[in-house]
């Protein structure tokens, strides 16, 4: 609806249509309303609607509703408080319920529901007031009716549309029935059968009956559960009561006190229904939210323990690590080499270590500083990786101690290897300044050895007959 006057003429067309059809139905029991349900589509439109188009509404409502009271047979002055009552209720209503912050869903916690129903008395008994000027001598019993059933067309119908129209464009998913529609049907078919028998009949006094089927609703449906028995109960029990069937039809009453007890019993079902249904929404929202929590928690959880293992891997990789050189670690060496043996002692094949050891660096550092000390051995770290194959490796154990690993490899072709090496870092000249070094090795082979520690011995031993016999060179152990 894009233009206000449709709106307009929407909202007038609900309430003149909603005032006739109440009307109509109790003059036809002395002219009392039991339930007057226009107000409440009123302040729910007011609810739904822009309000800057407020007042256009509220004229054409009193202006319809003065129409349709004096068709009714009221009196001007009557017709002229009745309309104006019933504008002024709503947006009393409306404005209260705003200020309060309502929902438009209908779905009001507890407190909400405790706020609503003090908005409606408070209300409805202003309004009462007004309306029942035009009735000086009935005074007591005009404001009774008034308030009485506007206050129940109120606290009926208002989260009646209000759950419809939440329902109706998605605003809450869990109160539809959704696919259970079959199971929806039968309770409300037990709702309409239970009110049908306690209030066509007067032999047995089942009015307490349709508590039951009223609950199973809330139970099942929540708040639209309830609100949708409670109106069927509301409906049943007004239809036949205002036909002149059932126990409170029955009753030996003035009309009106008749009226006044249909609507204390529609009531009482309500008050069943509308704190319990309001609970259980409260609740399940909360366990809603609670689940949505622990969900984020999870994640969070999760987030933390990816960064701890991400941290660990790091660690690890930074233990494994030289930091001068960017070859491997004393520690990570050392086990491979620990890994190595166990795998040769399973009978995997033997493999050679060498120990290699800068000469005379000593002499190089005081020549020429720490610093360019340092550079030598980063450039030795270059050569290693790229001298090297690929499932070989090469640790710094020391200073300028290194250790090479040589899986799976004889002596005969270990001693190639190192000798490679060994000559690769005699050719290689770290250009500023324009020095070199050398290195003396001492290797080793794994077969018969059971402990590292031993082979390590000895492949030092190698290279100390190495250094012995002039450096620059590579000794095998014996
Ligand atoms: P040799 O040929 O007998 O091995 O003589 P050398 O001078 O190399 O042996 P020595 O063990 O006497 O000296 C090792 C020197 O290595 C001592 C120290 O100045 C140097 N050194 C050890 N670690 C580092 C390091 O991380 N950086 C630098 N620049 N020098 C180091
Ligand atoms: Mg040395
Ligand atoms: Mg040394």
């Amino acid at each position: 609806m894009r233009h206000t006057s449709t709106r307009a003429a929407l909202v007038t067309t609900l309430f003149c249509l909603n005032s006739l059809i109440v009307i109509a139905a109790s003059n036809h029991t002395g002219g009392f309303a039991a339930l007057w349900s226009a107000n409440a589509s009123l302040v729910f439109m007011l609810m739904i609607f822009p309000r800057k188009e407020h007042p256009v509404y509220c004229t054409g409502v009193f202006l319809a509703s003065l129409v349709v009271n004096l068709y009714s047979g009221f009196p001007l002055q009557a017709a002229l408080l009745y309309s104006l009552s019933n504008v002024l209720e709503a947006v009393l209503v409306f404005l209260a319920l705003a200020r309060l912050g309502f929902p438009k869903t209908g779905l009001y916690n507890p407190a909400q529901l405790v706020e609503f129903g003090i908005v409606a008395t408070l209300v409805t008994a202003i309004s009462a007031s007004i309306a029942s000027l035009g009735d000086i001598e009935n005074f007591a019993n005009a404001w009774l009716s008034w308030f009485a059933s506007d206050l129940l067309g109120l606290l009926i119908f208002l989260p009646c549309f209000n759950i419809i129209h939440a329902t109706i464009t998605g605003a809450e998913k869990y109160i539809w029935p959704g696919r259970r529609w079959f199971e929806f049907a039968g309770i409300m078919s037990l709702v309409f059968a239970v009110s049908a028998v306690a209030l066509v009949q007067t032999a047995v006094p089942l009015l307490f009956l349709t508590a039951i089927p009223v609950f199973a609703a809330v139970f099942r449906f929540g708040p639209f559960g309830g609100m949708a028995s409670t109106l069927m109960v509301a409906i049943v029990a007004e239809f036949f009561t205002l036909s002149g069937f059932g126990p409170i039809a029955g009753l030996e009453a003035s009309q009106i006190t008749k009226i006044f007890v249909l609507q204390a019993y529609i009531a009482s079902q309500l008050m069943l229904a509308l704190p319990i249904a309001s609970l259980l929404a409260d609740r399940q929202s909360k366990v809603e939210k609670i689940i949505e929590n622990e969900k984020l928690l999870r994640i969070l959880a999760e987030k933390d323990q990816r960064k701890a293992e991400e941290a660990k891997l790091q660690k690890m990789r930074l233990l494994a690590r030289d930091e001068l050189t960017g070859l491997s670690s004393r520690r990570h060496i050392m086990e491979q080499c620990e890994l190595a043996l166990q795998r040769a002692q399973e009978g995997n094949g033997a493999f050679s270590i060498a120990i290699f050891d800068v000469d005379k660096f000593k002499a190089v550092n005081d020549r020429f500083g720490h610093a360019v000390g340092d550079d030598i051995l980063r450039m030795i770290g270059k050569i290693c990786k790229h001298t090297i194959s690929r499932n070989q490796l090469v640790g710094r154990i020391g200073g300028e101690e290194f250790l090479m690993l040589l899986p799976d490899t004889s002596i005969a072709e270990a001693e190639a290897q190192v000798e490679r090496l060994r000559l690769a870092i005699m050719d290689a000249r770290l250009l500023q300044p324009d020095i070199g070094v050398t290195v003396s090795a001492g290797l080793a082979n794994s077969a018969g050895f059971h402990e590292l520690k031993e082979m390590l011995l000895l492949a030092d031993k190698a290279l100390y007959a190495a250094k012995h016999g002039g450096r620059n060179r590579l000794e095998i152990a014996a």
